[in-house]
């Protein structure tokens, strides 16, 4: 039996009566769009927060678009973010109107160089937008710092971050605005798409209302100003209120799995996540890197273990953001790591024995056994 970077049929074993009560439930209330469900998600997930508002939407990348809108960017406005982040960050810059502005990642923890900011930001730059990627947070100080000084706005990106927290603070409050995706993968997932938009601003909530609402308020046929059909559905509002109840207990499975990773695999040539002071992680994916990258990625794969690689080209060097007009070499964190990072598997029903055939599969792979001691490496 193979192992995959992500399974979510284990869980749906484990919750499948909560599950389709909750589909049941959305089916007889008698409001297909905007009705209780969303609602209710809403409260509770901006309760979860500690925080007033939350605007359900259709999915993370709007998330992204409708949380820069909602705090004025739009076209001639610069936005600073990173290239070394899933494409729909800079997506969702691009079809706001605005131009993604990228700095390089750090070379120890793969997040946002927030020391090269301060040289990013013009007199057109409106928001800085940070990726908590992988599940850890961006140094947030430094941050607004910058954008106190400089009249910016903060916008997260939270969409691998749910339940992190950098010094006790969850991921999502430190913005004015913050983006969550429910993509299935995700800390918190949905069973298909859904996303969400957090603030503690009462007109940004208002005004994000708007937008995913074809632009119109209270009165339907009235357009204020042009928006769009952004709505999180009912069906998987519902579905993750109950899944949200669990999510300490997600995060608290994903970090065990992380933890005897780091345990089994903290003396062989690969590097480990780092967690920096301050920041508890919440392993959205756990990333490693090795210069030999491809040859494992290949030999594990002939042990059953698929692995994913997030990501294996920085944005800016896609062909779809050519027009940004960023050459190959102007990142040059970004583009090593691309070549060298992969992700185990990691979900928090990864049960024990999978957890094992992985880390064996790595130690012989990377030529160390269980003692530590060298094997012959396959085919050598
Ligand atoms: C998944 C993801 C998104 C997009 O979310 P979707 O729900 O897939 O649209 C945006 N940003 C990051 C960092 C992501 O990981």
């Amino acid at each position: 039996m193979s192992i995959s970077v992500w399974d979510y049929l284990p869980e749906y074993e484990n919750e499948r009566e909560e599950i389709l009560e909750a589909v049941d439930t959305v089916f007889r209330s008698g409001q297909l769009v905007l009705g209780k469900s969303v609602r209710g998600f809403e409260r509770e997930f901006a309760d979860y927060h500690g925080l007033p508002h939350c605007v359900g939407v259709d999915n993370g990348t709007n998330a992204v678009k409708l949380a820069l809108e909602a705090v004025g960017v739009g076209p001639g406005d610069e936005v600073i973010t990173v290239s070394n982040t899933a494409a729909p960050t800079v997506l969702a810059i691009d079809s706001a109107g605005a131009t993604p502005v990228f700095v390089d990642v750090r070379r120890d923890d793969y997040l946002m160089n927030v020391d090269q900011v301060a040289a990013a930001i013009t007199p057109r730059t409106k928001a800085l937008l940070p990726v908590h990627l992988y599940g850890q947070c961006v140094d947030m100080t430094p941050l607004h710092t910058l954008a106190a000084e400089h009249g910016l706005a903060v916008v997260e990106d939270c969409a691998q971050a749910h339940g992190a927290t950098q010094r006790g603070q969850l991921a999502g409050t430190f913005g004015d605005t913050a983006a969550f995706s429910f993509y299935p993968t995700k800390v918190l997932g949905a069973y298909g798409d859904g996303g969400a938009v957090v603030t503690p601003n009462q007109k940004t909530a208002e005004e994000l209302r708007k937008l995913r609402y074809y632009g119109m308020r209270d009165v339907y046929y009235v357009v204020r100003t042009p928006g769009h059909n952004s709505r999180l559905d009912e069906v998987h509002a519902e579905i993750l209120r109950r899944k949200l109840r669990r999510l300490d207990d997600y995060v608290a499975g994903r970090r065990t799995v992380a933890a005897r990773y780091a345990e089994a695999l903290g003396d062989t040539e690969l590097e480990l996540p780092k967690v920096n002071d301050g920041n508890e992680h919440v392993y959205y994916v756990y990333v490693v890197r090795h210069p030999d990258r491809d040859r494992i990625i290949s030999e594990l794969a002939n042990h059953g273990i698929k692995l994913n690689i997030s990501y294996p080209w920085p944005v800016h060097t896609m062909t779809g953001f050519a027009h940004l007009g960023y050459e190959r070499g102007s990142l040059p964190v970004t583009e090593e790591l691309a070549d060298q990072i992969f992700s185990l598997p990691m979900y928090p029903s990864l049960d024990l024995d999978r957890q094992h055939r992985v880390i064996d599969a790595v130690r012989q792979v990377l030529g160390v056994d269980r003692a530590g001691m060298a094997v012959a490496r396959e085919g050598a």
